[in-house]
């Protein structure tokens, strides 16, 4: 047998799947030969298999795998318990007895992954015999980006990690990462002193998750458009982020009164409740987290089919990592972003007073042009990435619903006319409020009911002359005045227009409508399957689900460690009845097969007899 062939023997042994995924192979091999390598994946792209390969192939020996998350490390560690696959973790959080048990192990040879944490690591391994370091076959240093100080994610104890290389300069070096710059690339070389790695750059993009923008909607509008998006996806699991834990709270609230099953989620809760939170949402106890950032770096679920923004993120990376987290299983997932220039105003403040200013208004003004844009957005994600993507995805809002032109001169007017009578002196909100004719305190406090255009725009709603006002900016008819209340100034472009010397041109709002009866005319124009494929029952994969979940309570694991969304799946499309077919399907190694063929297969059976 080949090293290939050996090697996918393995995958399908292991984890019961066919084929290695875009460079996992090479890396891998890459790692066999001996080499030190820095890989660049998304979120989702399979890290995991190119440092787990390598320990599992090497005979006596096995690979160290250093993570910064306890948690994460605790799935990971179950999920290859679930596949028969001897791994251990050593933390802080384990007895001295624990530990020197691992030590046992790691010396007999019976160990093939172990995780770590970057300081235990350095603490122990001073300690440990030549007949340990000899079996080492690997270092795989994970979330490597935690090594810069430039990233959104920087740990002190990731510095330390450049004298493995120094001391033991044969053990090849692994670093991956889903943060794809060019900084933090160069900073992961320099300091784990792999100048001479090779660079694995995996495509980033996530063609299976669907990109949505929703501009101009506040309040209660996109309150409700959040509960109709979420009816849409009754029995699925999604996260909200929202700004702020006040906002996480209330969001949940409000949800939880509609009978959705929401719980919020945010860094000053305590570490029981946040635990619990998490778990929840891995058994699928859970349908709905609202959170700020901090959800999700430490959960590894599969099959969360939908990411909303409640609010705009501060720049892209953050954005294309939390969407990340949607539709893992490759399965399609939704992102929805909502976004208002109130958004934009909130987070400029945040930027300025962050320590790097100029870069983090950079970074949001990226993402403000991703939240506008007229092309296709998934373009702009990955140009962003430094990607060459040059065809439209037909899996954005964008490609699917390109917006319509018309003449929004008579509108720019009515909103420079009004701004002019402000004597420039009214913020965004107030000139909408003027348009719509509101008659709110402070309005008629400063008169502002008795100019001429008051009321003039009321024939278009709230979120037309939000989405409308962007536009202008955008356009550049008038400007921001940031260092004097955000006050709107009309341009000299914006004149012209005023005063009829040219015509502008505007996108049409369009009103998002996440209505289910029109969502499923939509997806009847999707071109049907071709006949002779096998058609997934979706009835059987509910049953399957269930007794996914009766495995999972009793074996006090998540769902998706039985098997992935796929996997039933695959189950309610090719209805195996026996141990060899069940065998066949897609995630069901060895170890599962054994284990679970019997559940699954009687499901089957049963649902057959009655059903045919
Ligand atoms: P990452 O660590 O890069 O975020 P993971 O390693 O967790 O991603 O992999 C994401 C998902 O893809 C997992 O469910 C994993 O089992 C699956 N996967 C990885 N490689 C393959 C493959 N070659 N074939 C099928 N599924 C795969
Ligand atoms: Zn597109």
């Amino acid at each position: 047998m080949t090293r290939e062939e050996s090697a996918l023997a393995l995958l399908k042994s292991c984890y019961g799947y066919d084929h290695f995924r875009g460079q996992q192979w090479d890396i891998i091999n890459h790692t066999l030969d001996g080499g030190d390598s820095i890989v660049l994946m998304p979120t989702g792209g399979g890290k995991s298999l190119c440092f787990q390969i390598p320990g599992l192939m090497s005979e006596d020996g096995f690979a160290i795998v250093i993570s910064p998350l306890l948690a994460l490390m605790n799935d990971q560690i179950d999920a290859l318990q679930q596949n028969g696959i001897p791994a251990l973790a050593l933390n802080s959080e384990k007895s001295e007895n624990e530990n020197r048990q691992c030590v046992e192990l790691l010396m007999q040879g019976k160990v093939k992954l172990l995780y770590i944490s970057p300081e235990k690591l350095l603490s122990e391994i001073g300690r440990w015999s030549d007949r340990i370091i000899e079996r080492i076959c690997l270092f795989a240093v994970d979330e490597a980006h935690c090594i810069s100080q430039w990233g959104h994610d920087f740990r002190p104890e990731y510095t330390q990690l450049g004298c493995l290389k120094q001391r033991y300069p044969d053990i090849p070096v692994m670093a991956l990462t889903a943060t794809a710059d060019r900084i933090t690339r160069d900073d992961i070389a320099r300091q784990l002193n792999i100048p001479e790695a090779r660079l694995f750059i995996s495509s980033f993009d996530r063609p299976n998750i669907s990109l949505n923008v929703v501009q101009g909607s506040t309040g209660k509008v996109k309150f409700r458009q959040i509960v109709q998006f979420i009816n849409l996806h009754r029995d699925e699991s999604g996260i909200i982020y929202c700004l702020s834990r006040k906002s996480t709270e209330k969001m949940a609230a409000e949800l939880s009164r509609l009978g959705i099953d929401a719980r919020a989620f945010h860094a000053g809760m305590s570490a029981k409740d946040k635990q619990q939170v998490q778990r929840d949402f891995l058994n699928d106890d859970l349908r709905v987290v609202c959170a700020t950032i901090a959800f999700g770096m430490g959960i590894d679920k599969s099959n969360v089919r939908y990411v909303i923004h409640s609010n705009m993120p501060r720049n892209i990376e953050s954005y294309y990592q939390e969407i990340g987290r949607a539709g893992r299983d490759g399965l399609p997932a939704e992102a929805l972003l909502f976004y208002t220039y109130g958004d934009v105003i909130t987070l400029q403040q945040f930027a300025r007073q962050s320590g790097q200013a100029q870069v983090n208004m950079e970074k949001l003004q990226r993402m403000q042009q991703f939240a506008e844009s007229g092309v296709c957005r998934r373009r702009i994600l990955l140009n962003y990435f430094n990607e060459r993507y040059d065809h439209d995805c037909h899996n954005c809002d964008v490609c699917n619903n390109p917006p319509e032109r018309f003449d929004g001169t008579r509108y720019a007017q009515m909103a420079l006319s009004a701004i002019m009578r402000t004597g420039e002196q009214a913020a965004m909100f107030t000139v909408t409020d003027i348009l719509r004719g509101w008659r709110k305190a402070d309005i008629i406090e400063k008169g502002y009911d008795q100019l001429k255009t008051f009321g003039v725009g009321r024939e278009l709603t709230v979120a037309e002359w939000n989405a409308y006002l962007l536009q202008m900016l955008q356009l550049g008819l008038f400007d921001v005045a940031y260092d004097e209340g955000n006050h709107l100034k009309v341009t000299d472009y914006g004149k012209e227009i005023l005063y009829g010397r040219q015509t502008v041109q505007f996108n049409r709002y369009q009103r998002r409508d996440f209505n289910a009866k029109k969502r499923q005319a939509e997806q009847a124009l999707i071109p049907a399957e071709p006949a002779e494929k096998k058609q997934m029952d979706k009835v059987l994969l509910e049953q399957l689900r269930d007794v996914r979940k009766a495995i999972a309570t009793s074996s006090r694991i998540a769902p998706y460690m039985v098997f992935s969304d796929k996997s039933l799946q695959a189950m309610a499309t090719e209805k195996p009845t026996t141990k060899a077919e069940f065998g066949l399907i897609h995630g069901v190694g060895d170890v599962k097969c054994q284990k679970y063929w019997r559940p699954f297969t009687a499901a089957i059976s049963d649902y057959l007899s009655h059903h045919s």
